[in-house]
């Protein structure tokens, strides 16, 4: 046990998922000590309360009431065995009434609105943070401590704009509001246990940071807190080398750098929401991953400095990727005109991964359900000829001195001899080279890379 340092801890959807689950977290904190506890819905939860509101805008009350009985049903029986308390189980029950309230008025209204999908979505971890908190106490009680685990409502803390549904931390207020709420942290015989994912506009309405945002609101407030080590405990040892069902060669990363992580992050390895790197990074707060299954296993350290920087460490696979070349014989000579490409994007809030450019056209790649988003569309198409191309996938390399190292390209392409590669992006990071390929290749280069590189 660590006692000098600050840590905050994260545990996902699978770690929650029943009582038995839920102790064997919380007796992972206990073995860490950490002071403050972020938890995600229990798995599934997020998903089913999605169907909630998707059901009370879209069928009957009838079937509305059937999806409130299974959320309620599974976490009444977390609680039983947890033997939560009468007054806890008080207010899980007017959690209850109140979601079900608002699935009603939905209903009634045939309109669910992010504004109110994020408010339903956000008793998943409103209702998985108190029965952490008392999955936390036992657990205390057990090792005869003197701590107290207490839930703590995040929105107190977590303000954020009003984008629902992805909404945008706002990083002074929070700075603000934890040396105010959590100022004396390091020094109370209090474990806090919170909620990720959710959040609150400064007048009061409840936010969400997107799927998967619980690790990013873990970030928020390690940096927050000013804590020494942010640990995300999920149920893999840690980030590996590649997606494991894909290669089961792949093998778990002792520890990697935060240029490497955000990298990997973004270019398609679910393990981390690719924003939580974004505090850890700022203020240089250490991040660990690991298993809460098996939290002996190992896992993965992401750092400013570490001890080995290899030239390949690791190789992500992002499906589901159109590439989209815009051509003009307007751009010959001319200048501004990726600067109006751009704009378009950045008008339609819409983020563009890889991009490569010829004399007079742009190709780039987006997600697939930018698709979608015919207005966007419509104003690329006023500006130049658009051609889309569907069903690709995204390979990325991450390492080091990848653009200054002679010969990687050989090997790359040796390696991946046969598959056609559609668009190419090296040069503007050391630590990634990425192109793209059929979709139905996707899988084969990864292996095929992983073998030539990482063996
Ligand atoms: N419960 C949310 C989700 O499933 C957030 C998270 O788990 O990180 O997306
Ligand atoms: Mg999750």
């Amino acid at each position: 046990m660590n006692q000098t340092q600050l840590i905050v801890s994260k545990f996902g959807g699978t770690s929650m998922g029943d009582a038995q689950c839920m102790l064997r977290s919380a007796e992972v904190s206990f073995k860490q000590a950490t002071k403050c506890i972020v938890v995600s819905a229990t798995s599934g939860t997020t998903n089913d309360l999605i169907d909630l509101a998707k059901s009370a805008e879209k069928s009957s009350w009838e079937k509305t009431q059937a999806v409130i009985l299974k959320i309620k049903t599974k976490h009444e029986k977390i609680a039983r065995d947890l033997e939560l308390s009468d007054q806890d189980f008080m207010i899980m029950q007017a959690m209850f009434s109140e979601m079900e309230s608002m699935a009603r008025g939905i209903n009634l209204l045939v309109d669910c609105s992010n504004k109110a999908m994020d408010s339903i979505l956000s008793f998943g971890e409103r209702l998985s943070s108190i029965l952490f908190t008392q999955a936390m106490n036992l657990v205390l009680a057990k090792n005869k401590s003197s701590i107290k685990a207490v839930c703590l409502d995040v929105r107190e803390i977590l303000k954020t704009d009003n984008q629902f549904g992805k909404a945008r931390p706002l990083t002074n207020e929070i700075k603000n509001l934890c040396d105010k709420k959590l100022g004396a942290i390091r020094h109370e015989d209090i474990i806090y246990v919170t909620q990720g994912f959710i959040g609150q506009t400064v007048e009061g309405m409840t936010t969400t940071l997107g799927r998967g945002g619980s690790d990013y609101t873990a970030a928020i407030i390690a940096e927050g807190i000013k804590a020494d080590v942010l640990e995300i405990w999920t149920d893999v040892a840690g980030i590996a080398t590649t997606d494991p069902r894909i290669c089961p060669e792949a093998r778990s990363i002792p520890e990697i750098s935060f240029k490497e992580a955000s990298e990997l992050a973004t270019f398609g390895a679910k393990i981390l929401h690719p924003a939580t790197l974004v505090p850890a990074i700022r203020s240089q707060i250490p991040v660990f991953v690991g298993s809460s299954f098996n939290p002996d296993s190992g896992g993965t350290w992401i750092k400013k400095d570490v001890e080995d920087s290899p030239l390949i460490r690791a190789m992500a696979l992002r499906k589901k990727q159109v590439l989209v070349t815009l051509s003009t014989p307007e751009m010959l000579n001319s200048h501004g005109f990726l600067f109006q490409i751009f704009k378009i994007f950045n008008d339609h809030k819409v983020s563009v991964d890889a991009i490569t450019t010829s004399e007079i056209s742009v190709s780039m790649t987006l997600e697939e359900s930018a698709l979608n988003n015919r207005e966007l569309f419509s104003d690329l198409e006023n500006l130049a000829v658009v051609n889309v191309e569907e069903n690709l996938s995204l390979v990325s390399l991450i390492g080091n001195n990848i653009n200054h190292t002679p010969g990687l390209g050989k090997k790359i392409f040796n390696a991946i001899d046969g598959i056609n590669v559609r668009m190419i992006c090296l040069g503007a990071s050391k630590h990634n080279f990425c192109f793209i390929v059929d979709g139905s290749k996707g899988e084969e280069a990864i292996t095929r890379l992983h073998k030539t590189f990482i063996g």
